[in-house]
């Protein structure tokens, strides 16, 4: 077992870090309440952020998952808008890997280069009003007409959806065939057909923009198919595997930034005559707070690790999820407790960081389903 980080992978963390931290920083501006930015996309882009994993040949930086993982925390470390790491990270590892990994030459060629710079924005769409969790359980249809499917339906939830280019879409050619009848398409956002909804009011998460998708009989080219008739449920999957891996190194991040800056404010915040940090219930709750980061970071680490070594993960992969995002949320809930009133300020950088990991024990699959994935991989 080796814990040492190689010097490119140490290299590539320290250069993201400070990218982060210069342009996403600092205690005189608040990050929470931005709304999308291009600009701010584009900065990210540039260090090559939206094609961390993307083969070399198409445009991207060709890392493994483990030091993508490690980017990206880097990321969520360094940048204060939560919203913009997270949107990065679910363009690269819900829309663009499924093209990496399901597309046909000719559809790598013409998209990846684009995504992989971040000149183009990718969206995933399964979640349907009746298939949340139950996902496998969407009614979105598509129908071979000749040489194109012909897609109706309505998606929501959909991040990145109103700033976005393509849409990497799961819909049903047979649904007594459940999973097995699901078949996933990339649709083009000028597609004739393809409608995108309002955009959605959010508690946090506020720069990653989210709407609806409805599909009135759009018809997509059956060269935009990814994989096989039937193989959008294990798409689906494979794409899962990288978010609740890769995506959550950004929450790791976070928690790392935000356990700094509350033992900072409990080293010089005094009350009763000390710092409140030499009150022993203050410091057990910071100590909590590490134990919660160092464990889940490991469980990230090494599931990352197998899977770069193509071993077979799922339960690996499930527990860092569910330990990142249960301790972002209540580490979160922590920090505010440790800051007083000021933690519930605002115009602090402190209450944000709950509103931004509310959402994470939701998306990618609930607390309750990756419990239920770990629970099935036990045997029960
Ligand atoms: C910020 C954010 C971004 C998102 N981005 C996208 C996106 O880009 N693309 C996309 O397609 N979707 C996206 N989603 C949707 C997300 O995947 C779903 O919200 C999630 O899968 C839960 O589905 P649901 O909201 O319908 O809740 P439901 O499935 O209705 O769940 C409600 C509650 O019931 C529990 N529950 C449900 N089934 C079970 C079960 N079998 N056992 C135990 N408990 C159960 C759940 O855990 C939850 O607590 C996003 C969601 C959020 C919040």
């Amino acid at each position: 077992m080796d814990f040492q980080w190689s010097e490119s992978q140490d290299e590539l963390y320290r250069r993201a870090l400070e990218l982060a931290q210069r342009h996403f920083a600092g205690a005189s501006r608040v990050w929470a309440d931005h709304a999308f930015d291009r600009t701010h996309w584009d900065i990210c882009a540039e260090f090559g952020l939206m094609g961390l994993c993307v083969p070399e040949a198409y445009g991207g930086l060709g890392l493994d998952a483990l030091t993508t993982a490690r980017v990206v925390e880097a990321f969520g470390r360094g940048c204060e808008d939560v919203g913009l790491v997270f949107s990065a990270a679910a363009h690269l590892f819900a829309a663009v890997m499924p093209i990496v990994e399901y597309g046909d030459e000719a559809l790598k060629a013409a998209l990846l280069p684009g995504l992989a710079r971040g000149a183009a924005i990718g969206a995933n769409a399964i979640t349907e009003g009746e298939a949340g969790s139950d996902a496998f359980a969407l009614r979105t249809e598509a129908r071979r007409d000749g040489e194109v499917y012909v897609l109706d339906g309505a998606k929501s939830y959909v991040t990145n959806g109103p700033v976005a280019d393509e849409f990497v879409v799961y819909a049903t050619m047979n649904r007594k065939h459940g999973y097995l009848g699901i078949t996933a398409f990339v649709v083009a956002r000028d597609t004739p057909g393809l409608r995108l909804g309002e955009p959605l009011a959010k508690m946090g998460l506020k720069s990653s923009p989210a709407c609806s998708l409805y599909l009135e009989g759009c018809r997509v080219p059956a060269s935009r198919r990814l994989g096989r008739e039937g193989q959008g449920g294990a798409i689906f999957q494979a794409s899962m595997q990288w978010e609740r891996s890769c995506l959550f190194a950004g929450y790791v991040g976070m928690l790392e930034r935000q356990l700094a800056q509350t033992v900072e404010y409990a080293r010089t915040r005094r009350q009763g005559g000390k710092p409140i940090g030499k009150h022993q219930a203050v410091a057990h709750r910071l100590v909590e707070m590490k134990l919660r980061l160092e464990a889940a970071r490991l469980l990230l680490y090494r599931a990352c690790w197998l899977r770069d070594r193509g071993q077979p993960a799922v339960a690996e992969v499930s527990l860092a999820k569910l330990a990142i995002s249960e301790a972002a949320r209540q580490s979160s809930l922590d920090a505010i407790q440790l800051h007083g009133g000021i933690g519930f300020a605002a115009d602090y950088n402190v209450e944000h960081m709950l509103r931004d990991s509310v959402p994470a024990t939701l998306f990618s699959g609930t607390s309750e389903i990756q419990r239920d994935l770990v629970a099935r991989e036990m045997g029960l």
